[in-house]
């Protein structure tokens, strides 16, 4: 690929002749050209810059100079492509590089590493005349106006080769180890890239997390893509919002909603609040529980037994007593743009265990019970479930149990996975009736003291 870079510094370009860029140039994979835009400048003093038309402070590039340098450097002929497949035209973009410009980004580098010629125009003073970039753009040229960042620079300068750094190492054969370029922040799903560490295995009592160390490939995987999701929705939430959904899986969207996002099963984000509920949500997370409940019920349980159920488990008076006693019941909903989407209710008090577990030996003493963890219909697969579960364990833990404990149909191998991925292992089972309808749940145990 051919780089043009203009300006009235050539010689800044000098640090690209360096480290791999250097070693690119040498084999031919970027053919680097620094000019001088004085060389098409005319007069004694060859003066590039005017004062503005309307008046105000500082210089303007002159539109003349600039266009004739510019009309020499987009008719350079470029080598022949060769190969099957190879495009019938040359792809050549005019970059100008301004602090008004569209930011650069991974996905505009990754597309302008296709181009065959990258002309780059280097500002001073108070920038080109504006007709330049008009000119070209009319006349059928790509222009591209870039920005590197929300400060301003003196000149273009600095700004022409981090774009021409960032395109060539995207280039087939410039990187060692084309895999470098795999996991990186910003490509891919679009996530940071998460914490690397090398030797000394320890340093100034800092360590390595265990993880790392255990050789359990998938684990490693695993910790780093978590460790990537909750540093980009913390250091860029922006970013978070606006990830390649089709590349998440559902671990991927559990520790989005754990860190405050969730997607859509068409791809649409919204930040998610998983908050403990409080006294005046009752008739919100009531309408909420109606609206579930029947989604999980088993097809032979009557639609009279499920109104049942409805109207005497699960109304605003049911929710009002839970919510008046959090040190009894702990109750957190998710919440997105105002409307409860899900909630989970764990017991937690000294008669925190249904009957038929308390009895010895069944599951741990001072055992929380986990028992409804319910999301709308539209919001499954979100991982809004995985954020409210790993909540009220978190909150049990804090809370001093040594365990959560759950019963779940035992036909819902579903449920029984979702659980087991939350560390919940099966432990005994239980029955009990629902309208006259005879139940079998198994009961899973998360062990808080490991
Ligand atoms: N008057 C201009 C403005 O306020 O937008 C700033 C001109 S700046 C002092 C001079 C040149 O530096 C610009 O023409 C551009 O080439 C370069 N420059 C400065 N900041 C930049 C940035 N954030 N991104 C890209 N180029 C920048």
């Amino acid at each position: 690929m051919r780089f043009d870079l203009i300006s009235i510094f050539p010689d800044y370009f000098a640090p690209l002749r360096l480290s791999l860029m250097g070693k690119a140039e040498q084999t031919g994979l970027v053919d680097l050209h620094a000019h001088d835009l004085r060389d098409w400048a005319t007069g004694k003093h060859r003066s590039v810059d005017d004062t503005p038309y309307g008046g105000g402070a500082g210089m303007v590039m002159r539109a003349d100079v600039w266009a004739r340098a510019l009309d020499e450097v987009l008719s350079v002929p470029l080598p022949e492509p060769c190969g099957e497949g190879a495009p019938a035209s040359f792809r050549r973009v005019l970059a100008i590089p301004t602090p008004s410009g569209t930011p650069l980004t991974q996905a505009r580098v990754e597309d302008l590493a296709h181009a065959d010629q990258i002309i780059v125009a280097c500002g001073r003073y108070e920038g080109i005349d504006a007709r330049v970039a008009e000119h070209y753009r009319g006349a059928g040229v790509e222009v591209v106006e870039f920005s590197i960042g929300d400060y301003v620079l003196n000149g273009g300068e600095v700004a022409a080769m981090v774009l021409t750094e960032a395109v060539a190492r995207l280039l087939d054969g410039f990187m060692g180890n084309p895999d470098s370029l795999v996991e990186e922040s910003h490509s891919g799903a679009g996530l940071l890239e998460y914490p690397v560490y090398t030797k000394p295995r320890e340093f100034r009592a800092l360590e390595i997390p265990d993880v790392l160390l255990g050789g359990n490939h998938a684990a490693i995987e695993r910790w780093r893509r978590d460790r990537a999701i909750e540093k980009t929705t913390r250091v860029r939430p922006d970013l978070a919002l606006s990830l390649d959904a089709s590349s998440l899986t559902a671990e991927d969207r559990a520790a989005l909603a754990s860190c405050g996002v969730a997607y859509t099963r068409d791809g649409t984000a919204y930040r998610l609040q998983v908050r403990l509920a409080q006294p005046d949500d009752a008739a919100a997370v009531s309408e909420l529980a109606a609206r579930t409940f029947p989604d999980v019920c088993p097809s032979s349980l009557p639609a009279e037994a499920i109104e049942e159920h409805i109207a005497t488990q699960l109304s605003p008076t049911v929710f009002e007593a839970v919510l008046s006693s959090p040190e009894e019941h702990r109750l957190f909903v998710a919440e997105v743009e105002g409307a409860l989407v899900g909630y989970v209710l764990t017991h937690v008090g000294a008669h925190a265990l249904p009957g038929d577990l308390v009895r010895p030996g069944r599951v741990e003493e001072g055992s929380a019970y986990l028992s409804k963890c319910y999301v709308d219909e539209e919001w499954r697969g979100s991982g809004i479930a995985d954020a409210l579960i790993e909540r009220a364990v978190a909150d049990a833990g804090e809370a001093g149990h040594a365990a959560v404990v759950l019963g779940t149909n035992r036909s819902n191998k579903k449920a029984q996975n979702f659980y087991k991925r939350h560390g919940f292992r099966k432990r005994s089972s239980r029955t009990f009736e629902v309208g006259g309808v005879r139940n079998y749940d198994v009961v899973m145990v998360r062990d808080l003291t490991a």
